[in-house]
Order: C-alpha cells, then sequence, then structure tokens
C-alpha cells in the first residue's frame, strides 16, 4: 500500500501545474491510455523508484464564490485526514495572502507531515525571494521550486519520499483482499452489514498494520478471503460537504489496499461522474473490479430492463468494458454471494500468468490477421511479446519502431488478448518495447 501526498493552498498557486509535473500528465491531454482517464486530479508518481499517489485538492470544483474559504477549509481538513504527506503550496510572485494564512492555520493544527512549497521560484533572484515564507512557520524547512520549469522539484521530492512510512504488507498475503467502494448511500454498509450477518461467526477481525483500515477475515461457502474497509466506508459526510471530492478522497485508502474493488453504483441513478472517478482511480491502481448494480429492488423492470440498463452502464465505461456486472438488493441480500463468486474469479483473472511461448503462438496469428498499419511510410514489426512478472496483468511487444504504434493498434492487441484468455474484470497495460 503507498503513501498519499496531497496538495494544498488556494487558488492560482500552481497546484495543478505541479501535479502534473509530479505525476508526468498534462490537462490537455484526455483518453490517452486504454482506460478512462477522467479524473485528472488523482495520479501516480514515482520517484526514485517510490510509487506514490498525488491528489491536487484544488481540482474540485469549488460551488460558488461566497462558499470559496469554506470549500478550501474543507479540502484541507480533508487531505489533512486522508494523506500521508501535505504539499502547501504558495505563490513567491505574489506573497502571502490572508487565504494563505487562512490554510496555514488549518494546518498549523495538524500533525500530519507538511511542506512548505514556494512555487513559481523561477529564477535565482525568486529563489532568494521565498526565504520570506520562513516566517509563516510551518515544516521544517521552504522548498523554492518551479513548478514551470521543474527546478527544485527534485530536493522537495527527496525529502518527501524520505519520510514515507515504510508500509509494511498485512498477514495473510495469500488471501484475496476485496472492497466495497462507491460514492455515499449507494448501499456499502448495507452490503458489508448483509454479507457480515449472514452468519455472525463466518468472521474474525484482522489486524489490520494501518491505524485507518479495518480487515475482515470472511470464510463462507467454501470462500476465504479478506474484506477491505477503511474508516473512510464508514465514516459519513458531516455536512454539505463537496461530494465529489469526499468519495473520491475517501475511497483512495481501500482501493489501494484491496486486490479487487466490487463499485457499488445506486441502480436509481444510474452511473455518475462521480461513479466514473471511482473507477478511475480503481484503474489507475490497476486492481480488479466488479459493478454492482444495488438497489435493484427499487426498480420496476420491463423485459429488457435489466439488459437495457447493462448496456448503457457498459457504454459509459468504455473502453474498459470486459467487467462483470451484477445486479443486487443489499437490502434482500439477493445475489450478494454472486458478487463475492465475481470479485473472486476477478482476483483469479489479475493472478493469471499466460507462458511467453503460449503468448507467441496466439498473438504473432492475431498480427498477421491484423498487421499495424505503417505510419509515415515505416514498416512496423512485432517480434515478440511477453507478460512481465508484475502483479497486475503486464505485457510488453518488441518491436522495431515502438513509437509508431497507435493506441488504436494497442487496443486490438488488448482485445485480442481478452478474446483469448480470461481477464474479466482486470485492467491490462501494454507497453511497447524497442527490439
Ligand atoms: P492552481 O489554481 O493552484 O491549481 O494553479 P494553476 O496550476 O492553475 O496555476 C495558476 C497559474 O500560475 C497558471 O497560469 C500557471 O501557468 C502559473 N504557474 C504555475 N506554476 C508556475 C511557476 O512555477 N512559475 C510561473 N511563472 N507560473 C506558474
Ligand atoms: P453507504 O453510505 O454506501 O454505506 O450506504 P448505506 O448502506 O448506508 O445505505 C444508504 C441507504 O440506502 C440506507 O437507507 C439503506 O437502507 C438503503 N439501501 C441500501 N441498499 C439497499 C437496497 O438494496 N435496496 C433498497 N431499497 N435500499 C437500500
Amino acid at each position: 500500500m503507498g503513501n498519499i501526498v496531497a496538495i494544498v493552498g488556494r487558488p492560482n498557486v500552481g497546484k495543478s501545474t505541479l501535479f502534473n509535473r509530479l505525476t508526468g500528465t498534462r490537462k490537455a491531454i484526455v483518453n490517452e491510455t486504454s482506460g478512462v482517464t477522467r479524473d485528472r486530479n488523482y495520479g501516480k508518481a514515482d520517484w526514485n523508484g517510490q510509487e506514490f499517489s498525488v491528489i491536487d485538492t484544488g481540482g474540485y470544483s469549488m460551488n460558488s464564490e461566497d462558499v470559496f474559504d469554506e470549500e478550501i477549509r474543507k479540502q484541507v481538513m480533508l487531505a489533512i485526514d486522508e494523506a500521508d504527506a501535505i504539499l502547501f503550496v504558495l505563490d513567491v510572485q505574489h506573497g502571502i495572502t490572508d487565504l494563505d494564512e487562512a490554510v496555514a492555520n488549518i494546518l498549523r493544527r495538524s500533525k500530519k507531515k507538511i511542506y512548505l512549497v514556494a512555487n513559481k521560484a523561477d529564477n535565482s533572484e525568486l529563489i532568494y525571494a521565498a526565504n520570506e515564507f520562513y516566517s509563516v512557520g510551518i515544516g521544517d524547512a521552504v522548498y523554492p521550486i518551479s513548478s514551470v520549469n521543474g527546478s527544485g522539484t527534485g530536493d522537495l521530492l527527496d525529502a518527501v519520499v524520505a519520510d514515507f512510512e515504510v508500509k509494511l504488507e498485512e498477514d495473510n498475503e495469500d488471501l484475496p483482499r476485496i472492497a466495497f467502494v462507491g460514492r455515499p448511500n449507494v448501499g456499502k454498509s448495507s452490503t458489508v452489514n448483509a454479507l457480515v450477518g449472514i452468519d455472525r461467526n463466518i468472521v474474525t477481525d484482522v489486524a489490520g498494520t494501518t491505524r485507518d483500515s479495518i480487515h475482515t477475515r470472511f470464510q463462507k461457502f467454501g470462500h476465504d478471503f479478506i474484506m477491505v474497509d477503511t474508516a473512510g466506508v464508514r465514516k459519513k459526510p458531516k455536512v454539505t460537504e463537496n461530494l465529489e471530492f469526499y468519495s473520491v478522497m475517501r475511497s483512495i485508502r481501500t482501493i489501494e489496499s484491496a486486490d479487487v474493488c466490487v463499485l457499488i453504483l445506486d441502480a436509481t441513478r444510474g452511473i455518475e461522474a462521480q461513479d466514473l472517478s471511482i473507477l478511475d482511480l480503481i484503474i489507475k491502481n490497476r486492481k480488479g473490479v466488479v459493478i454492482m448494480i444495488n438497489k435493484w429492488d427499487l426498480i420496476e423492470k420491463e423485459t429488457n430492463t435489466m439488459k437495457d440498463f447493462e448496456q448503457e452502464i457498459r457504454n459509459r465505461m468504455a473502453p474498459f468494458t470486459d467487467v462483470p456486472i451484477v445486479f443486487t438488493s443489499a437490502l434482500s441480500k439477493q445475489r450478494l454471494i454472486k458478487v463475492l463468486e465475481s470479485a473472486i474469479e476477478v482476483y483469479e483473472n489479475r493472478m493469471r500468468k499466460i507462458s511467453t511461448s503460449e503468448l507467441n503462438k496466439v498473438m504473432q496469428k492475431a498480427i498477421e490477421d491484423f498487421r499495424p498499419p505503417s505510419t509515415k511510410g515505416k514498416f512496423l514489426k512485432i517480434k515478440y511479446m511477453t507478460q512481465l512478472p508484475t502483479l497486475a496483468p503486464t505485457f510488453a511487444f518488441y518491436c522495431n519502431l515502438p513509437q509508431y504504434i497507435k493506441d488504436s493498434y494497442k487496443r486490438y492487441l488488448e482485445n485480442q488478448i481478452r478474446k483469448n484468455w480470461e481477464f474479466t474484470g482486470v485492467p491490462i497495460q501494454i507497453f511497447m518495447r524497442k527490439k
């Protein structure tokens, strides 16, 4: 399970520019991978081989002008709750404003590790000016950086990564870890309670290694797995918190510590932007997915209701549509066992390893049937392929000119893999490598 770094600060200090630099993404690029990339406020970063999550708290839209301060306050509080480290960003070209002070006052009360980042320090004069920020009195140092040209970010990341807590993996490592996620009121606690309530004796609390996750071992009907739950699943939003921000933030830790996530949707609402944001988190973490359409008891049914509903959900999830969808009622416990069975199948799919010889035999044929179209007059040849020994399915294709293989062709390869082997519910990564 990784560390979570949150970027906080008032608008316009450069939070999203810094986020893009850390995660290597650009806002302008949408749908650049085979997965969905609708959520551009959450991403993965890597520094010296240490992977961690980054959240741009400012990326969550604010409602209106008068609740401005209030919104920032909530976002900072949530960041304090959920993140392991906080980057507090200020603007050296602008100096310290009242809003900066307000954010600083909240952060001062937190025990989390905070790094004071003096952004827009684009030249040596501005780097010198950043010393002014020592007066804020937060953190051990001031880190002058320029998110635009990248200077100073290395020193900042060295410090952040050096302070990371080593997070130990829990016991029972060979058991599947399954989590129920979804926005508020979809029925997460009802589902967990219904499963646990089937027989109180089938569950035992497993000592979790982190203060905020509860892991429960579930043994029944031939199933043996760990149900991952975090404090976040149980906590309800207090006031009218920005709901998207709330449910996305609260889901991160749960998703990171699971192998398979059951994404619960509310049948009476269909699939909404927030659900897709959570799906995006799951895909970015390369975890398995089962879609559970809950409260199905509330839907009036005609002949094709279920089929139509399912089709609509798959359309919205495109291009990642090879996912089990189960219609449930947590209230009447209808098909909850089916959800567990699907989750365990997805877990097995995620562990699947295809031998290099079998992979080459099948995929060479697929490539002969449909060759990578030559671009700019270049003849493209894929020579061989192998599944990498990573936890989540990742395939490397060795090719003469990897940079010329288009995303659409990668999607063809992915579909061929899915057609020939069972990877339902599992995001697949495809890399083109030079040979
Ligand atoms: P946010 O509202 O905190 O997310 O701020 P943005 O990332 O949207 O940045 C606000 C403005 O500051 C944009 O015009 C950025 O181009 C600019 N900006 C961000 N970082 C830097 C920097 O390091 N140097 C300079 N000169 N401008 C920056
Ligand atoms: P959570 O916020 O995701 O944990 O959602 P809860 O489990 O607290 O459920 C929110 C509300 O939806 C509660 O009033 C539940 O009784 C209700 N609910 C949950 N599952 C179902 C269901 O399958 N059918 C119906 N009709 N109501 C449900």
